[in-house]
């Protein structure tokens, strides 16, 4: 059997690994990037980091107990991911600089047919998506963009060569990478303006390195870095059940993120202007002690109006106010409905997937969907976390993706699809788990077009474990190997 991957960030590389443990050996990972890791390649910003404490946010088979912090560093994490694939052979399986550019199911050979960019093809049993859902950096359409005269990037594509000391500098967004970045900046740039278009809720977020004693603790005493792990988990699903639960559990954390943000903001106004308006929980929490303080700071701006255009000199705002800068950073995050788009995807009978999306993503558990017959996606629709660690998620999705290929071999071969019906069903449980929750108050990046939430999972990490501990040869249509044709 011949799996090929797509991509090679944390879910591919754990897709890799559950395969080859159990025998499926015949796997390749394509890869665009000139390296693997995936998001911790491609987001390199300063102060980027994961607020997952690192406990959580790593494999359970392979546990580190010298972590710097509590939310390690974008390097740490990258040189762990590298750690855990090298160390297991998963790196030796990885193409990198191969830019996927289709996949499509030939019906008479029962197969996935492969297509990169430099047009390789590549045959494959079982194909895996891993792209993610934040993959693709969104940068708005702003009217006069391209007569802007300075510097832009995208926190995702952070220009290390660009120089920001003693610059005018604009960075647009406040979402979970702008409140990492913009303390790191302020402190580099001579004037910095940050544009909000919605307020956040913030809870805080101590991270400085661990002091030798408590480092010591965790790596020699048995049982320290276990009950870490356990009481992080219960924490995160702590957040979740507050995002369940808005009125009660989501209000005692909205008291809580209220008296923090009380205490960061003196500044009354800056207050008011900072505050958010919709329900605790709506669209995610961040985590951050230092960004509102960063507000605060002399060479330090929010601008609140909204961005009406840009001129070659910067930005113009509703109130005719214009704002001159050397240097546009957009932390204005990814393009979270696209999932594995623009890579084209045909199924059974020629099915494009963007055709069977057009209404919005969706997927039985995240991982399949009917008509794409032996094609698995990891971190798929509905499948983001908003509390814990994607990481759970992953390795959950792996080891599914593995019993599904298993059974597959068992009844020699062929291919396997979910049946409509189930995944139907299971996206209308789904759907239906949403009411009453945080996550319907607002607009979010979570909700498509018709406010359908397209990328959370509804509930806790328990139970998605649960729902996808066992794979269900049930749900699935199995059709043989064709019969090699005789010559
Ligand atoms: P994001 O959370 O989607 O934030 C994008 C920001 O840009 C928001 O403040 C958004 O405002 C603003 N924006 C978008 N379009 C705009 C426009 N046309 N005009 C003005 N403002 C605009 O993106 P992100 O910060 O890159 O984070 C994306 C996701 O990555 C996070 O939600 C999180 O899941 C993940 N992440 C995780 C970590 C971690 O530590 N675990 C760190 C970074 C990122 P609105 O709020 O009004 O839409």
């Amino acid at each position: 059997m011949r799996v090929l991957i797509v991509g090679a960030g944390f879910g591919g590389v754990a897709a890799a690994i559950e395969l080859r443990r159990h025998g499926i050996d015949d796997v390749t990972i394509l890869e665009k990037a000139p390296d693997f890791g995936g998001t911790w390649f491609y987001n390199s910003y300063p102060g980027c980091a994961c607020d997952v404490p690192s406990q959580l946010y790593s494999f359970s088979f392979a546990q580190r107990r010298d972590w710097s912090r509590l939310c390690s560093p974008q390097e740490e994490i990258l040189d762990y991911l590298h750690g855990v694939a090298r160390s297991l052979g998963i790196d030796r399986l990885i193409k990198t600089n191969t830019r996927v550019t289709g996949c499509r199911w030939e019906d008479a050979a029962c197969r996935w047919s492969v297509t990169t960019e430099a047009g390789d093809v590549h045959e494959a049993d079982a194909i895996i998506i891993a792209t993610g859902q934040l993959h693709q950096p969104s940068i708005p359409a702003i009217p006069g963009a391209e007569r802007f005269a300075g510097h832009s990037f995208h926190s995702a594509r952070w220009d290390h060569d660009y120089d920001l000391t003693d610059k005018r500098v604009a960075v647009v967004g406040t979402g979970a990478s702008a409140v990492q970045f913009v303390p790191e900046v302020a402190e580099r740039a001579d004037e910095l303006t940050v544009f909000q278009r919605t307020g956040n809720w913030f809870l805080p977020r101590q991270n400085r390195r661990y002091r030798p004693r408590v480092k010591a603790l965790i790596e020699h005493v048995p049982g320290v870095q276990a009950y870490r792990r356990w009481f992080m988990f219960e924490y995160c699903e702590a957040l979740t059940l507050a995002i369940r639960h808005p009125r009660t559990f989501g209000h005692l954390l909205h008291l809580r993120s209220a008296l923090f943000m009380r205490s960061q903001l003196r500044d009354p106004e800056l207050r008011r202007r900072v505050w958010p308006d919709y329900t605790f929980g709506c669209k995610r929490v961040l985590f951050s002690s230092t960004f509102l303080a960063t507000l605060g700071q002399p060479n330090v701006e929010l601008v609140t109006e909204r961005i009406e255009q840009m001129t070659p000199e910067g930005i113009l705002t509703a109130d005719g106010r214009r704002h001159d800068v050397d240097c546009v950073i957009w932390g204005t995050g990814f393009k979270t409905m696209d999932f594995m788009f623009p890579l084209e995807i045909i199924g059974a009978q020629g099915r494009d997937l963007r055709q069977t999306w057009a209404h919005g993503a969706h997927a039985h558990l995240g991982m399949t969907v009917p008509g794409f017959p032996s094609m698995f996606v990891m971190y798929g629709p509905n499948t983001n976390t908003s509390g814990g660690s994607i990481i759970f998620y992953e390795e959950a999705q792996a080891a599914y993706i593995r019993q599904a290929l298993q059974h597959l071999k068992q009844r020699g071969g062929g291919a396997l699809e979910v049946r409509p019906e189930v995944e139907a069903a299971t996206d209308r449980e789904l759907q239906a788990r949403f009411a009453g929750t945080a996550w319907t108050r607002c607009d979010s990046w979570y909700r498509d077009t018709t406010g359908r939430i397209v990328t959370n999972w509804p509930g806790f990490m328990r139970d998605y474990l649960e729902r996808t501990r066992e794979f269900a040869p049930g749900d699935f249509r199995f059709t043989p190997k064709p019969a090699p044709v005789a010559v």
